[in-house]
This record gives structure tokens, C-alpha cells and sequence, in this order.
């Protein structure tokens, strides 16, 4: 099956006479004649379900469609996005590990690493993406067990050169992980370009209409983690606390990452996707293709008309020839990135703030990729409390505005654009 038909038709395949759109199993608990049925169930040697703080039939339909969309093995759905990038690193680095990831990555992710994860014992060492080959080897220490980056990061829009990185993580022998959200499995698949793992915040394009909080963590079964045994005890030794079970030998690299995150995360964490947050997360999923292909025509079209624009400072778009990413985005986004533009208005903090005032359509809003166009100016939002000069050395010029633009007509969107810059 092509991307497009696997938006529709993977995950869920109904029998004679069965729901042809698939079921919302809205049920905490599942019924078993004996004991013994139950038991096979709880050492892993039966496949079904038990209880849905672990595994939900809902769920699994669409981290099947997701899984094969990425060209996985194996995917898990959880309650956010946040949650998704949590389970991926903790899947396979404890306290006393470290890991190398991206500076430029979305915020709360870089939180979630540099405070919270730290104050778990587990040590993060960032690299710009576009470091010497000198800078990134030096990241890497005897106890690192992965290597983070983002496709497209959010808001500075640069676009991660995936195969360099999967190249300097498999010399380390260690997988890398890849935060897919903006860019989705229909713009870029990183497996394709040597990634592990990926996981996505589907809160963004691919629930796309603003309904549900969710994220997704897909595995690509290629990592050989019995090559590494010593590195990924937690994968490679008996798990005591499941019944003495040892993930990569009983699962294989195609399953031992998802099992090993179901098994023990869930199960200890319970960051499950509600069922019914799935079937809407579904419900986005089928039109995927159709709506990032508009996206892309929506961002294309309002960064030409904003980098013309005598208002405008600066505008970062991977899609537009000026921008420093176009040729890398041209290797790994050949369809285009996403809907999200950034750009810099004269005037700084104040104009920004007066420009989005004058807004009439484009909502003002914490949220990107969704189907209805909004933007923010991180000055006088989420990095509110830096100053001017702490702004600037963290490269957000005060009058920087992150535009996502949604599925109305470009003309409509530049209308809008047009008479607040005026
Ligand atoms: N990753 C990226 C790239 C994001 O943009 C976000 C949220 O904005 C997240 C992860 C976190 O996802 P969520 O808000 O679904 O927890």
C-alpha cells in the first residue's frame, strides 16, 4: 500500500460482519472463562488484553495504521505527546545513563530532559544540529544509550540532518530517536534514513483538528540490541519483574522495544490514550495525506508573500531557497516540511504584539498544526518572562511570530496577514 492508502486502509482489517469503521472499545476490563487464560495472558504468552492502563484494542488498530505508516514494526499510543518522549528515552536509559540530543528540539521537551528528567539521575549532554564532526563525538560518553533530534524543530524550524546523526549513534553502538510531529510519516520517514525509533506528539497534524491530546512511539525493529547486550541490560536480561522475561531474545529486534515499554511503562506510568482519544485520533489520520499536502501549499505560499513583505525582518521557512535548512530539507522533506512559518516582524516585541491584535481570522494561540490557521509571539507568551537580551542569546528576536498555517485558502490567510502588517 501507497502513504495515502494506508491512511484509510492499515491497522484494522474487519471480519464478516463486523464494524467497518473501527470499534471504540470503551471498556476498563476484559472477561476470560479460566484462570489459566488470564495467566497466559500475564506472561506474555498469549496475545490479548487484560486491563487497558496497559493494551486496548482501539488503541492498537490505530498504533497499527501509525506503525505502518512509518514502516515500523511495532508502535504504542500514549496519553500526550510529553508522554511519548518520556517512555521513548526512559525505555532504555535509567539513572546513571546519558544521552545526546538536539538543542534544537520543542521546549517542553528540552524541560522534560534538562530538569526532570535529569533530577531522575539520568545526565543529557545537547548539541547544536549543525555542530563539527568534532563537537558531536566529543558528545558521546561510555554510559550514553541514545541520541534525541527533532525532524522539524518547534518553534526554530530546522530541519535535522536524520542519517549524519543515526550515523554517529550507530558508531557508538546506540539507537537515535526522532521526534516526527511536524514533518508526520506523509513528509519524511526517518526510518528510511537510518533512525531507531520515533515518536510523535499526534496532538498536531495527525489528530489535525484541535480534539485530541495524544502521542505515539513507533519502533523500527532494526536495532540489534543483543549486539549491544551490555549496553541495554533492560532489553538483553531477564525482567524480574515480569516473570523473568527477557525482551529481545523472547520478542526479537522487531518487538523487545514496544513489549519492554508496554510491559513496564504502562503498566507502572499508565500514560494510556483513552480509547476514544484514538478513534478521533483516527478519524484525523485518514485524511492525513490530503491535509499536509495543503498545509505545505499554505506555508509555501505565506512564506513567499511574508519574505517579500518591507515589515518583515526575517522569515524561516525550510521550503523557501533563502533559508539556510533548503537544501537539507530538499534531501529529507522533498514534498515539502509542514504549515509552520516563522517570521520576525520590525518593531519587536510591541509591533508583534499589535500585529496579532489586528488579526482577524488567524487566531492567537499555544498550539500549532492544526486545521484552523493560529500563530504566537513567544515574547509575550510562553517565553514571557526573558527579557529583551535573554531573548535575543536564546535566538527568539522579541518580535518573532510562529504562524501555523491551517487549511483555509492561502489568499484568505494572506488577506489577514496583509491588513494587520498595514
Ligand atoms: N514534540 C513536539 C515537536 C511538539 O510540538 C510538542 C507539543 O507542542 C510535543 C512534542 C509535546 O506534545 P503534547 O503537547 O502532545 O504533549
Amino acid at each position: 500500500m501507497r502513504q495515502e492508502t494506508k491512511c484509510i486502509q492499515a491497522g484494522y482489517e474487519p471480519g464478516n460482519g463486523e464494524p467497518r469503521m473501527i470499534p471504540i472499545v470503551q471498556s476498563t476490563t476484559f472477561k476470560y472463562d479460566s484462570s489459566a487464560d488470564m495467566a497466559d495472558l500475564f506472561d506474555l504468552k498469549a496475545s490479548g488484553y487484560f486491563y487497558t492502563r496497559l493494551a486496548n484494542p482501539t488503541n492498537d488498530y490505530v498504533a497499527a495504521k501509525i506503525a505502518a505508516l512509518e514502516g515500523g514494526t511495532a508502535a504504542l499510543l500514549t496519553s500526550s505527546g510529553q508522554a511519548a518522549s518520556f517512555y521513548s528515552v526512559f525505555n532504555l536509559a535509567g539513572a546513571g545513563d546519558h544521552v545526546v540530543a538536539s538543542t534544537a528540539i520543542y521546549g517542553g521537551t528540552y524541560n522534560l530532559f534538562n530538569v526532570t528528567m535529569r533530577r531522575m539521575g539520568i545526565d543529557f549532554t545537547f548539541v547544536d544540529p549543525d555542530c563539527s564532526d568534532e563537537e558531536l563525538e566529543a558528545a558521546f560518553k561510555p554510559n550514553t544509550k541514545l541520541v534525541f533530534g527533532e525532524t522539524i524543530a518547534n518553534p526554530a524550524l530546522i530541519v535535522f540532518d536524520i542519517e549524519r546523526f543515526a550515523n554517529a549513534a550507530h558508531a557508538h553502538g546506540v539507537p537515535l530517536i526522532i521526534d516526527n510531529t511536524f514533518a508526520t510519516p506523509i513528509n519524511c520517514r526517518p526510518f528510511e534514513w537510518g533512525a531507531d525509533i520515533v515518536m510523535h506528539s499526534t496532538t498536531k497534524y495527525m489528530d489535525g483538528h484541535d480534539a485530541t491530546v495524544g502521542g505515539v512511539i513507533v519502533d523500527s525493529g532494526k536495532f540489534d540490541w543483543m549486539a549491544h547486550a551490555d549496553k541495554f541490560p533492560g532489553l538483553t536480561t531477564p525482567d524480574e519483574s515480569y516473570h523473568g522475561l527477557t525482551y529481545a531474545k523472547d520478542f526479537g529486534k522487531e518487538g523487545a522495544y514496544i513489549t519492554k515499554a508496554t510491559a513496564q511503562l504502562m503498566r507502572d506510568f499508565g500514560c494510556i490514550q483513552a480509547p476514544m482519544n484514538a478513534y478521533l485520533l483516527n478519524l484525523g489520520l485518514e485524511s492525513l495525506h490530503v491535509r499536509m499536502k495543503k498545509h505545505v501549499e499554505n506555508g509555501q505560499a505565506v512564506a513567499e508573500y511574508l519574505e517579500k513583505h518591507p515589515k518583515v525582518l526575517k522569515v524561516s521557512y525550510s521550503g523557501l531557497p533563502s533559508d539556510p535548512f533548503y537544501k537539507t530539507a530538499q534531501k529529507y522533506l522533498p514534498q515539502g516540511g509542514c504549515g509552520v512559518v516563522s517570521f520576525e516582524i520590525d518593531g519587536g516585541r510591541a509591533a508583534a504584539e499589535e500585529f496579532m491584535g489586528k488579526l482577524k481570522m488567524i487566531a492567537i494561540e499555544t498550539h500549532v498544526a492544526d486545521a484552523r490557521s493560529c500563530c504566537l509571539n513567544p515574547a509575550t507568551s510562553t517565553h514571557r518572562q526573558m527579557t529583551d537580551e535573554q531573548l535575543k542569546e536564546a535566538g527568539i528576536p522579541a518580535g518573532l511570530v510562529r504562524l501555523s498555517c491551517g487549511l483555509e485558502e492561502k489568499e484568505d490567510l494572506i488577506a489577514d496577514l496583509e491588513s494587520a502588517l498595514a
